[in-house]
């Protein structure tokens, strides 16, 4: 039934994990299967077994053939403070597969029982964070940013003991690889710049093989400089959608450059660049505005475990590292730039897009305007002046857009392209319908205090066309009424 196991990440060395098999649970009950994922990733769906059979695989009740189950080992940097090991306390990672496209994906189950890095934890998952991972991972692929995938969840038949008494679920997670800043991190707080070394390798030759022919130092530096590009790239597109990943902690940095770990995350509303979520972020360190700066905080944490790598000298290794680092903020600029010059249907770079987007952020901010649906809306108005107002209803204070629109106007005008294609353009980047927090709150609701599932698979559906109309679903374009709204959002860890 699995497309056959590639096995790389347990060919590393023993230290790199723990071998561990999933803890069976009692009654495993399959709640989502993600077929489009599943045909990519090589399962035959002609063949597929009983939804029976599914949820006991995806539950860890049975291993499929081939799999080795290993739980990985990292540490992590968490709100600034370095843990040197934390590890996969509730995850394990089956092998990896080969894909469709020739990629190589591993296939994780999270929620799968206690391993030798649980430490006080249960290794289990509530039925919520499953749902809420599985809905915004979902969701932002959708949206075409990188990001783990969520092959299924399933229900355990057993309680998870939190604040109360939740139902648990098990979420199997796709992913380019799990290996982390704090898989790095691990190594370099041991001394262990062998295994350093070919965690690096391992890591050049699955996610940046054009660096294979590198060698030495540069061969590390310039592994740096491409994870750093992919961190610049991959915040500037959540940065265009309103994306908080909410727990930016180095363990949660994937390598790869795909978004991992949802968490707490959640989805701006009204445009605040100091908007916070979650419950434990009470400083706002992974506020949006600080995503940016926390990207290169964490990528900085990247260099100092690779030091070693760059030089046996180590202030060489440092200085080298720094001109690295100090690359980010240009490239984010630029990233960031060409997201936003996208989002307002602008094909071509002039000198002072920068100060309009500013500008046109500030109306947003003054006015109190939902991110996404402004930009959706401002779509409508490059193809016609006529839907300016429907624009200007989501501001409740709209000098600024008012005085913003003629310079966007003529901006577009130099264009020189059909307004109807810039509109079509820009529907095509911004998104009419996101993971809005009270939504996927609902959801979760049903599922876990009334065993509905149906609200959860329609906003799936919904969340899957994120930049095509639909007809029946406007009110899940709309931001949350005033009772509706979210405030905080929890890990559910
Ligand atoms: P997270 O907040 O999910 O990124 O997890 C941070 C660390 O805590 C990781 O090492 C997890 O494996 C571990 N962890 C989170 N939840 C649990 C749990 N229920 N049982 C054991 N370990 C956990
Ligand atoms: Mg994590």
């Amino acid at each position: 039934m699995f497309p056959a196991f590639s096995l790389h990440y347990s060919r590393l060395p023993e230290r790199f994990y723990e071998r561990f098999n999933p803890e069976p649970v009692r009654l495993p009950q399959l709640i989502a299967f993600n077929r489009p994922l599943a045909e990519e990733l090589g399962f035959d769906l002609a063949a597929l077994p009983s939804r029976e059979e599914l949820a006991r695989y995806f539950a860890g009740n049975a291993v499929p053939p081939g799999a080795e189950p290993v739980a990985q080992a990292y540490a992590g940097h968490q709100f600034g403070g370095f843990v040197p090991r934390l590890g996969d306390g509730r995850a394990v990672l089956l092998g990896e597969v080969v894909d469709r496209h020739g990629r190589l994906r591993d296939i994780q189950l999270k929620g799968a029982g206690r391993t030798p890095s649980s430490r006080g934890g249960d290794g289990r998952a509530p039925l919520g964070p499953v749902l809420r991972e599985y809905l915004v991972s979902e969701a932002m692929h959708a949206m075409g940013i990188p990001t783990t995938r969520s092959l299924a969840a399933v229900t355990t038949g057993e309680p998870v003991y939190r604040e109360t008494v939740l139902p648990g679920g098990v979420l199997t997670r796709v992913a380019a690889s799990h290996i982390r800043i704090g898989t790095f991190e691990y190594f370099a707080a041991r001394g262990d710049v062998e295994g350093l070394r070919l965690l690096a390798d391992h890591v050049i030759e699955r996610h940046y093989p054009q660096l294979a022919g590198l060698a030495g130092g540069e061969r590390y530096l310039t592994l740096l400089a491409a994870v750093l590009e992919r961190q610049a790239a991959l915040v500037a597109r959540w940065m265009g959608v309103g994306f908080i990943h909410g727990v930016m902690n180095t363990d949660n940095t994937a390598i790869s450059g795909e978004t991992i770990d949802y968490g707490p995350c959640a989805f701006m509303e009204a445009y605040d660049p100091r908007t916070v979520f979650s419950s434990i972020d009470q400083s706002g360190r992974y506020a949006y505005g600080n995503q940016p700066g926390i990207a290169v905080w964490n990528l900085a944490r990247l260099a100092e475990a690779l030091l070693p790598l760059f030089d046996a000298d180590e202030q060489c290794a440092i200085e080298q590292a720094t001109e690295v680092i100090e690359r980010f903020a240009g490239r984010y600029q630029a990233e960031w730039l060409a997201v936003m010059r996208a989002k307002l249907g602008l094909a071509h770079e002039h000198e002072a897009d920068g100060e309009l987007i500013e500008a046109l952020l500030q109306a947003l901010y003054s006015g109190r305007a939902d991110f996404t649906l402004s930009f959706r809306r401002l779509a409508d108005c490059a193809a016609s002046p006529s839907a300016d107002q429907a624009l200007l209803e989501q501001f409740r204070v709209s000098d600024a857009i008012q005085a913003w629109l003629p310079r966007w106007r003529e901006r577009l005008a130099a264009e020189e392209q059909p307004l109807e294609a810039a509109a079509a353009r820009m529907r095509a980047v911004n998104p009419l319908y996101i993971p809005r927090n009270h939504l996927v709150e609902q959801a979760i609701t049903a599922a876990v205090e009334e065993d509905d599932f149906k609200p959860f698979e329609t906003l799936q559906a919904v969340l899957a066309r994120p930049f095509e109309e639909q007809p029946g679903y406007e009110r899940y374009a709309q931001p949350a009424a005033p009772h509706e709204r979210v405030v905080r959002t929890f890990c559910g860890t």
